[in-house]
């Protein structure tokens, strides 16, 4: 997936050996495929940083490009969204992943309108609306406050990301978490990058959790690791554990856990349409797995936006703002939209 500005060629989290440059969102993996050794890439510091770590890959790191400008996207440290402006005054933003509501340990999001945007589509569904981001921190520490003296309490997180925010909201219920090494290290980069975090870091990999050996505390582990490290400790403390997860996908799966919490760092569908207000785009591309940019590019329409899923109309190609805002569909079906919103207000 790409996009063309002023004559080049810009790969969006993908890759693409015709590309000129790729931009890279941020450092999750399903992201990155685009970044190889030596080869410019548009992104933050922080993102270098975090796939250098992760990957080992030092890439080099363009945090501008001409007539282009990455914003914030709220989603995880370091995470961007690429604007940009052609030379005959034609703009577009690609979101990346974001989020509209404010992290404990990311940039806030930073909004501004475009001709065309191209929108993530994790969460297309209308009725999937996530809980009040403050009431999921409270719950998390509630139950953190109740189990800690009965036992352990672990939680399982992406590593990058929602480990470090559960780090966070551990900490400002007062609690210092034991984490693992792979996090440990993530939590480093947070650390360097200014976001303070409170954490024991266990170096030895499969070992990380031994030295807590016969005492409570609380701890996050990469959830692929939850179960099997849960039944360690439980082995070695002779204690309870209590596992946990936090996830935008809690009332949508089981994850067999003593308690799920509703915690995304992406946005759902109101936050989605807030986002879509703030940018007013004359046209909107979905982009996600194909079944997920349909649904989300349907549920806009109804909306009355001018929405269509990006494959079906480039492909794994790339959009060229310039051509697509000439051929004057966008701007047609835009003003359509404008007429039906008065009507239905009068
Ligand atoms: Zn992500």
């Amino acid at each position: 997936m790409g996009m063309i500005v002023n004559g080049r060629n810009v790969a969006l989290d993908a890759r693409d050996k015709s590309s000129d440059i790729g931009f890279v969102s941020h450092a999750h993996s399903d992201h990155t495929s685009g970044v190889s050794k030596g080869k410019d890439m548009l992104a933050s510091k922080v993102t270098a940083d975090l796939i250098e770590l992760r990957k080992g890959v030092s890439a080099k790191c363009l945090p501008s490009m001409h007539a282009t400008k990455l914003l914030s996207a709220g989603h995880i440290l370091g995470s961007r969204q690429l604007f940009a402006e052609s030379d005959e005054g034609y703009s577009f933003i690609y979101s990346g992943d974001y989020q509209m509501r404010e992290s404990l340990v990311a940039e806030p999001i930073e909004t501004r309108s475009a001709d065309v945007l191209i929108i993530d589509s994790t969460y297309p569904y209308r009725d999937v609306k996530f809980e009040d981001k403050s009431e999921a921190i409270t719950s998390i520490q509630h139950y953190i406050d109740a189990k800690a003296g009965k036992g352990t309490v672990l939680f399982g997180a992406y590593a990058l990301g929602k480990a470090q925010e559960l780090v966070k909201i551990a900490n400002e219920a007062g609690y210092t978490p034991a984490v693992s090494s792979r996090i440990g290290a993530i939590n480093q980069v947070y650390e360097n990058n200014g976001v303070g975090l409170e954490y024991l870091s266990r170096k030895k990999d499969g070992e990380e959790f031994a030295s807590e050996s016969g005492r409570s505390f609380v701890g996050v582990v990469e959830v692929g690791r939850l179960h099997e490290t849960a039944q360690k400790i439980s082995d070695q403390s002779g204690r309870r554990v209590f596992t946990a997860v936090a996830t935008g996908f809690a009332r949508t799966y089981n994850m067999h856990v003593d308690v799920q919490f509703e915690l995304s760092d992406h946005a759902d569908f109101s936050q989605a349409v807030e986002y879509i207000g703030q940018c007013s785009p004359k046209v909107i591309y979905t982009y996600g797995s194909k079944e997920s940019q349909r649904v989300f590019a349907r549920n806009l329409s109804e909306e009355g936006y001018n929405a269509h899923p990006f494959f079906e109309n480039y492909g794994q190609g790339c959009l060229d703002v310039r051509a697509k805002l000439h051929a004057g569909v966008g701007v047609k079906q835009a003003n359509q939209r404008e007429s039906s919103h008065t009507s239905s207000s009068v």
